[in-house]
């Protein structure tokens, strides 16, 4: 037996990670557009990436219960066909966001257009620690509302109002990046490069934006912060989500908590997302805006909840990066890597039960390989689905012979197996 510091099971893999979807937005942008793999795949098929920066409602949480799904606030990133980048929100994982773009350089300075669905901190609280704001050759144009709080020119002085004395270390000037802002409404559509935005409004305590935005891959559409209820705004959600491939809805509340206690905060639940996907032929739903009161178990059950009423659901995780318009499968998830832990090599005899991808239960023999304190990589010949349990029984050495040890796991990542007709399925040991 092996013991050695390797990256854990949720590991990048090559062709899932942020690694790869970067270096996919630098080929576009660098010179290397006519080579190259990903270059050859976009004259063929276009292919749009959306990457979960942040994912969490109201307020960053760093609770250790909430680590599997993330605790970094509001902030999306697509990679549009054409190269364009869009910034979904810009709260606390927008910093990331930063500092993995801060690694590559060469190339011409990319056009990256941000749009602000609305003021409250868990949308903005990433600016200040954006780092490419810092560089003078980065230019970025900006979108957002004119609250009536603010007035003319809102989204630029919340900048100069997060940075202003004595709540920052350094003011506006050491932000030498070009900045653009410009106006929007409700109803209003604009064109980047190939992508159609549509902005409508949300129903929210002072006001919110949800955004649509149309790629020749497929059709995104953002509707964080809002509650049902107003008959005009819920008719404006369903416009946007209207036959979108991926519909990103508030999910902060449960049902029971949406009817009473959380009535008229301004945010939704699963079922509403259920609801409104069904209506208007969203095709896959992602519940977003987790309640930071809610551990990783209580989106777990959630998720599960939505997946009994509707075929394809995500529960938003940090990290997790959706392909658009990739051959033979239009929508492809992948969830997060970076995260290492010490790992050991190990034979172990296990028995695994889960559902497969086509929501079928299934009970399989097989050997456990790869183990840390964290989690497993086990190969399979059934193909689970991701972001669901799987319960792993392993014959251990005890004391009094061989013993069973049950494990509760969660699926993190599916890669081809090492095996022909196997699968190589990342799981995470939840309690
Ligand atoms: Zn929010
Ligand atoms: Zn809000």
């Amino acid at each position: 037996m092996t013991l050695c510091l390797l990256e854990l099971i949720d590991a990048p893999c090559v062709g899932c990670d942020h690694e790869t979807s970067f270096s996919f937005r630098a080929s576009w942008r660098g010179t290397s557009l006519h080579t190259g793999v990903f270059a050859l795949r976009a004259m063929t098929a276009p292919i749009a990436k959306l990457s979960f920066w942040g994912v969490r409602g109201s307020t960053p949480t760093v609770d250790p219960a909430t680590w599997r799904y993330g605790g970094n606030t509001p902030c999306l990133e697509l990679i549009a066909p054409d190269g364009t980048q869009i910034i979904l929100d810009c709260g606390t994982g927008l910093r990331s966001l930063g500092s993995r773009w801060a690694a590559p350089s060469g190339g011409k300075a990319p056009e990256t257009h941000i749009v602000v669905t609305h003021y409250h901190w868990d949308h903005i609280q990433g600016i200040p620690f954006f780092s490419p704001l810092f560089v003078e050759n980065n230019e970025f144009h900006f979108y957002s509302f004119r609250s009536k709080f603010l007035g003319r020119d809102s989204l630029k002085q919340v900048f100069e109002a997060q940075m202003a004395l004595p709540y920052f270390p350094v003011d506006m000037s050491a932000m030498s990046a070009k900045r653009k802002f410009k106006e929007v409404e409700g109803g209003d559509s604009f064109q980047v490069g190939e992508n159609k935005i549509t902005a409508r409004w949300l129903n929210h305590p002072q006001g919110c934006l949800g955004f649509r935005i149309e790629t020749p891959a497929g059709t995104v559409a953002y509707a964080t912060d809002n509650e049902p209820g107003d008959a005009k705004l819920d008719k404006s959600l369903r416009e946007l989500a209207a036959g979108a491939d991926i519909f990103i809805n508030d999910a902060q509340f449960t049902p029971e908590q949406l009817a009473t206690t959380k009535r008229g905060w301004g945010h939704s639940s699963w079922m509403e997302g259920v609801r409104v996907a069904r209506q208007t032929g969203a095709k896959t739903l992602v519940l977003f805006h987790h309640d930071p009161d809610s551990t990783d178990r209580m989106v777990d059950s959630i998720l599960r909840q939505a997946r009994e009423e509707f075929d394809s659901v995500f529960a938003a995780s940090q990290g997790m990066v959706i392909t658009l318009g990739a051959p033979g499968d239009k929508v492809q998830a992948h969830m997060p890597g970076a995260r290492t832990a010490l790992r050991r090599e190990a034979q172990f005899h296990a028995k695994v039960c889960g559902v497969t991808e086509g929501g079928e239960d299934f009970e399989e023999e097989t050997m456990v390989r790869d183990i840390s304190l964290q989690g497993a990589l086990i190969s399979l010949k059934h193909l689970p689905r991701l972001q669901s349990e799987l319960q792993v029984t392993m014959e251990a050495p005890g004391t009094d012979g061989m013993q069973a040890m049950n494990l509760r796991g969660y699926v993190v990542r599916i890669d081809a197996g090492p095996e022909k007709g196997h699968v190589a399925v990342g799981v995470v040991f939840t309690d």
